[in-house]
């Protein structure tokens, strides 16, 4: 494992004579985290102004500071004012800024919380935040509001009811730890909960949520990998936005987690200023392919509040997403997404390549801009489908096929239903039709 000369420094400054072992200790690196002015001060290299300090010292009332030494000494010290490490990391007074639409929970998720720490806004999963901790605190989360709530480390009885409410839901088939950060619990802790959740039967994943594979790798040690690989198939989503982020020691880390079967994903968040580019995105994503892990998601940023300055308009990713598509492996291309304020999930976004259509032809574009057709079938007989598998022909076969009425516009395309049209509740010009004397 490498230890620069510029690790070296940050070590020294933090505890005089640390040496290369204490660097890798993942508990060392949270005791020394920077939280303070005082502290981001005493590190060579980041001369800030006056000015600056103050505005840091009024933005880390409102949004607390804390980094990681490794993550800190990833800053390019020479132009650090536009590096994507430093504006993920170190907070700026535009964080006050607060736009009209801005929302302290955008996505709701104190509102679809059936239990203490649980989100369940889907049917077949539930996001299970275990950790209010993180071991860096990202400028851009989404989840600012509740950034260095420090009394709130959940016990494990504390997430009991949780774990009860997953055990009563048998729709439940993906368990999704989240936070914080799920591996700022010790490893014997995070081991009673996987247990507790493996136990459940009709859970069949288990995902992890984590950056620690960019901001503090040295987590990931063999010890906690042979713990997870007790408790298979589990899914680690991490987070990186930046090129730059994929270190030596971070694909370390991520090779010790492929290397016991853990399988690797990526979420990263669009952010101005720091990867709003097709350029650097691309770059990204193929880099992670080499360390084994898949791109997942690329969000557009949140309406948290103090998020103004991350935020791009979202044809910034439809653009992205145009340059990735066809240009580069397909393994490579994360699915656009915006969160939908309000709590409706996540909504998948993309270029147009279905340019029109007509009963037999569709008529399609690629992505070097050739347009073509493809011919439909001139007789297609479908299959009829009641949702009763028993008598169809396709040989679904499941020993427990799911029987569960078709919702949302699958409800729409359904020959079982005889909806017509989705009608949000409390749609106005609805309610006046009880005042018409047709419907009276
Ligand atoms: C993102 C999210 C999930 C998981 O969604 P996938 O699309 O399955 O990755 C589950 N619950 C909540 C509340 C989420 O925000």
């Amino acid at each position: 494992m490498s230890f620069n000369h510029r690790q070296k420094t940050i070590a020294e400054t933090l505890e005089k004579g640390a040496d290369i072992e204490k660097w890798q200790n993942w508990k060392w690196q949270i005791r020394h985290s920077i939280t303070t002015i005082e502290q981001l001060e005493s590190i060579e290299g980041l001369e800030l102004t006056s000015e600056e300090l103050n505005q840091l010292e009024i933005t880390i009332e409102k949004f607390p500071l804390s980094v990681t030494p490794y993550y800190l000494s990833l800053i390019d010290i020479d132009d650090f004012r536009n590096d994507p490490v430093y504006l993920q990391a170190i907070p700026r007074s535009s964080e006050l800024i607060r736009a009209p639409y801005d929302m302290t929970d955008p996505l709701s998720e104190d509102k679809d919380s059936p239990a203490p720490y649980l989100t369940h806004r889907y049917p077949d999963r539930v996001l299970f935040h275990v950790s209010n901790l993180c071991s860096m605190y990202c400028r851009h989360c989404t989840r600012k509001r509740k950034v260095g709530d420090r009394d709130s480390i959940p016990s494990f009885e504390q997430l009991q009811p949780a774990i009860q409410y997953i055990r009563e839901h048998e729709g439940i088939r993906d368990v999704l730890l989240s936070g914080g950060d799920p591996l700022m619990l010790e490893d014997n802790k995070l081991e009673l909960l996987l247990r507790a959740i493996r136990e459940i039967s009709h859970v069949e994943i288990i995902r992890i949520g984590s950056r620690m594979p960019v901001v503090l790798p040295y987590r990931i040690t063999d010890k906690l990998v042979a713990m997870l690989k007790k408790y298979q198939p589990i899914f680690l989503n991490t987070h990186f936005n930046h090129p730059r982020e994929l270190t030596s020691v971070s694909r370390q880390a991520l090779a010790r987690l492929a290397d016991g079967g853990v399988v690797l994903g990526n979420q990263s968040v669009l952010l101005a200023g720091v990867n709003d580019c097709p350029r650097i995105i691309k770059r990204l994503c193929q880099k992670l392919l080499t360390a084994r892990v898949r791109p997942y998601y690329l969000y557009q940023c949140d309406l948290s509040e103090g998020l103004t300055h991350f935020r791009t308009p979202v044809g910034k990713g439809i653009e992205i997403m145009e340059s990735l598509i066809g240009h580069t492996s397909g393994l490579a291309v994360p699915t656009y997404v915006v969160d939908a304020p309000g709590g409706g999930g996540k909504i998948p976004i993309m270029p147009n390549y279905l340019i029109s259509w007509s009963t037999n032809k569709v008529v399609l574009r690629n992505y070097e801009g050739v347009i073509t057709t493809y011919k439909e079938p001139d007789s297609y007989e479908p299959t009829f489908c009641d949702r009763n598998c028993e008598e169809c022909n396709l040989q679904l076969k499941l020993n427990d096929a799911e029987e569960h009425s078709p919702i949302g516009i699958q409800r729409l395309l359904s020959d079982e239903d005889s909806t017509i049209s989705l009608t949000p509740a409390g749609n106005e010009r609805i309610n006046r039709r009880s005042l018409c004397p047709a419907t009276a």
